[in-house]
């Protein structure tokens, strides 16, 4: 077998720097020699995964690319939760696209044997081409979402729709999944070509041409969906998650993504004080934030649920950084009862805690699947991107969750929810017989979970049969 090298190329976002981050880790466990591509103010995010693997004897390596400067986004804007607004997207993304050139340096210079490239870089399929090795592509969904997506975009069985109330049937897929107008993205309505829709095709295009797809999620939990995508949409994938629990100490749990706002010790000391699956641990990501009104309906409908919570806090880009959403006496009322992080949490490690017995979630797919693989139930409450997809599968299909009633496909805002909804479903996941009932289904899905990671498991054969071809490429 020869020495592989692979590079990894994730986009500039949380939620695709963290699981590639975790995925070039397992391969390097795997004797893979696994290096990470990003932008100066990117680095540091990496730094301590590389330096631990390379302490156990691994092979990683971080290799920088010059950020393009250009046009309307701001000095020192190298990451999605930089980007001063959503508007902004499209010229931040416009700036990624200028670094093929620096790739393919780099590329001509180390030979790799594959390039691991993120969906959002379209033209990374033509740049590993140029080298003649396979390109792979990794989107950062589950599997239902993207059958979900996929059977949408062939159908649109929306388009006589006028209504955001009105309701439609996601077609052709193995399970009754419904959704409404409104959770739609807005360009996935109107069909408006934008320089971002535009981006949106080229991607899809490029995965059509890539070699194949890997996947953060394991068979057992989707095996509808992981057949769905293979046989009906005609991709080649490789699921090989969850990538989150090749983080196994408690300082690499602790210590994903960025600086967490709290000590692991101060976090632990407070969960430590509370008995089993009595906390409700809520986040909404690495880019949501909440405008003041919004962030004050959650502290009201907490307060009056009575569950004890950690709260991960963050504002929107445009409000005064005032606490003017706390209710008056709000924190001294909650003192031992509720935990307010203001910024990054240490979501895994808080996940991991038995104290932890329920998550509101905005349900991006790194999230979901951490509360998966963690046994936790959900409170749903999507925003955007796929996320509506995920509530679904969370809800409906695996049952493992109960929505709090988000119904607008929205960027910045929450959706405004209404302190009642969000008393009644925090409440109802940590209470009652249903509450009972969903802990165990999680139980058994945290046990598979488990056991898809571990030798022999079906993540790790998928991830063994990976290398192989790799390995074995071009004859493969
Ligand atoms: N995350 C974290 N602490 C935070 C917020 C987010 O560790 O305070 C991590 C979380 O564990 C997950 C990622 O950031 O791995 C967020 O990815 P997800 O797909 O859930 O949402 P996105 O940020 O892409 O919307």
């Amino acid at each position: 077998m020869v020495d592989l090298h692979v590079f990894f190329f994730p986009a500039m976002a949380h939620g695709h720097m963290i699981p590639i981050l975790d995925m070039a880790k397992l391969f390097a466990s795997r004797g893979v020699h696994s290096t990470i591509i990003t932008t100066p103010l990117n680095a540091p995010c990496y730094a301590k995964g590389v330096q631990k693997s390379n302490d156990l004897g691994f092979q990683m390596s971080i290799k920088i690319l010059e950020f393009p400067k250009v046009d309307g986004l701001p000095e020192d804007c190298e990451n999605a939760d930089q980007i001063p607004s959503p508007a902004m997207l499209p010229v931040f993304f416009a700036a990624t696209r200028m670094l093929k050139d620096q790739i393919e340096q780099l590329l001509e210079e180390f030979r790799p044997n594959c390039l691991v490239a993120d969906i959002l870089f379209p033209w990374a399929t033509d740049s590993a081409a140029k080298f003649n090795i396979p390109r792979l592509v990794f989107h950062g969904s589950g599997l239902f979402a993207s059958c979900a997506e996929g059977q949408m975009r062939l159908h649109r069985p929306f388009k006589n729709l006028i209504n955001d109330s009105d309701e439609f049937f996601v077609p052709n897929i193995p399970h009754k999944v419904k959704l409404c107008l409104s959770q739609l993205a807005p360009h996935h309505r109107t069909e408006e070509k934008t320089e971002f829709t535009k981006m949106l095709a080229e991607a899809r295009e490029s995965e059509l041409k890539s070699y194949g797809v890997i996947v953060n999620s394991f068979y057992e939990l989707e095996p509808d969906y992981a057949d769905h995508y293979r046989n009906v949409l005609n991709r080649r994938a490789w699921h090989i998650g969850p990538l989150s629990l090749c983080n196994r100490s408690l300082e690499e749990k602790a210590q994903r993504g960025k600086q967490a706002a709290i000590t692991e010790d101060e976090c632990l000391t407070w969960l430590n004080s509370k008995s089993p699956n009595s906390v409700v641990y809520i986040c909404f990501g690495s880019v949501g934030k909440f405008p003041s009104k919004q962030l004050h309906e959650i502290a009201i409908g907490l307060e009056a649920s009575e569950q004890q919570f950690i709260w991960v806090v963050r504002k929107g880009t445009n409000d005064k950084e005032t606490e003017d959403w706390m209710p008056e006496g709000f924190e001294e009322r909650m003192i031992g009862k509720g935990l307010i992080i203001r910024g990054w949490a240490p979501q895994v490690m808080i996940l991991d805690h038995e104290a932890i017995g329920g998550f509101v979630t905005h349900c991006g797919w790194n999230s979901t699947l951490e509360g998966i693989a963690a046994g936790v139930p959900m409170v749903t409450w999507p925003l955007f991107a796929e996320q509506f997809y995920n509530e679904k599968l969370i809800t409906d299909v695996l049952q493992i969750g109960v929505a709090v009633g988000a119904k607008e496909w929205v960027i910045g805002t929450g959706g405004n929810i209404k302190r009642v909804a969000v008393e009644t479903a925090v409440r109802s996941i940590i209470v009652g017989e249903e509450a009972e009932e969903r802990r165990n289904r999680c139980e058994g899905l945290k046990e598979m979970a488990k056991k898809a990671v571990e030798e022999g498991g079906s993540s790790y054969l998928d991830l063994d049969a990976l290398i192989q071809e790799l390995s074995s490429y071009p004859s493969s």
